[in-house]
């Protein structure tokens, strides 16, 4: 479950790279990484920071289970937001797709997939167990 987002100055160029299946990240000339929304290095200050590619690899750090409305007998729909962090050291909000509720644990390997609300709108990052 991803909602519409829609792009400006600021998030055009993260989510061009989502657009083309990556996960960006901020990277100083020290090689620091930073998170995509960083304007300075976390670890150093730096403001020459570019863009880089993640590995889309993360661990699970926390989630929560949200209960959609129920639908006739239908069960209501679960969905799994979550706090991961990125091989690369920075932390992401996002939503787990394909993922049992009563399975997950703290520190499981999860790996990036990019998903739309609808065709037109942008493609976000969420992730999946591995
Ligand atoms: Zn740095």
């Amino acid at each position: 479950m991803v909602g519409p987002l829609d792009r400006d100055g600021d998030t055009a160029p993260f989510l061009d790279g989502t657009a083309r299946g990556e996960f960006l990240l901020r990277r100083c000339p020290q090689g620091h990484w930073s998170e995509p929304a960083a304007s300075t290095c976390t670890a150093c200050g730096s403001v020459e920071l570019s863009w880089a590619a993640s590995t889309g690899d993360a661990r699970l750090v926390s989630w929560a289970v949200t209960h959609g409305r129920p639908d006739g007998d239908t069960p209501p729909p679960r969905h799994v937001l979550a706090v991961v962090e990125l091989d690369e050291g920075p932390w992401w909000w996002t939503s787990l797709v394909a993922a049992d509720p009563e399975a997950l644990s703290p520190g499981i390997p999860l790996r990036v997939e990019f998903a739309r609300a609808a065709e037109q709108y942008e493609a976000v990052p969420v992730f999946r167990p591995v």
